[in-house]
């Protein structure tokens, strides 16, 4: 817990929220500046700055969380489908200190879906950079 984060004052009930659930290890509340309708998110009740920090229990809460109200919002929203996104470093676009992961649902009807995709799919990359890229990585994880 810390004092200046704002999502743990939604934890504690300082800070005015829309609440969607709770259990043990996770909360779940509206977004207020939701990208689509029905924007929301999920949080672990317990501090954790971000996905490099979160403990393994945790993030296995906050995640069957998030699948369980996405699974809501197709069934009781109506959504065409979900995204899910979490945002790990402030070049990544995380603005919110406390891990979170966004739950947002996504209408064909463009009137309630605002999100649109940040980058071109379906451009090729350079296979050399690819390869190279992918066996730095595997080399260190396997
Ligand atoms: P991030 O950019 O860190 O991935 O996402 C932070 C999200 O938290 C944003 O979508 C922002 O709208 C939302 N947010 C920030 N402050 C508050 C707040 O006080 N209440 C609620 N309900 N959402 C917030
Ligand atoms: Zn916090």
């Amino acid at each position: 817990m810390s004092d200046q984060c704002v999502f743990c004052g939604i934890v504690n009930g300082v800070v005015p929220n829309t609440k969607v659930a709770e259990d043990d290890a996770t909360y779940a509340f509206m977004d207020i500046n939701p990208a689509s309708d029905g924007h929301l998110l999920v949080i672990p009740k317990r501090h954790s700055t971000d996905l490099l920090e979160i403990p393994a229990d945790d993030l296995t809460a906050v995640t069957l969380s998030a699948q369980r109200i996405a699974k809501a919002v197709v069934e009781e929203l109506g959504a065409d489908g979900v995204n899910l996104l979490n945002c790990c470093g402030a070049d990544a676009w995380q603005t919110v200190f406390h891990f979170h992961i966004h739950v947002i649902p996504r209408y064909r009807d463009k009137t309630k879906d605002r999100l649109g995709l940040p980058w071109k799919p379906g451009v090729p990359g350079d296979a050399e950079t690819i390869s190279t890229i992918g066996g730095r990585l595997s080399s260190v994880l396997s």
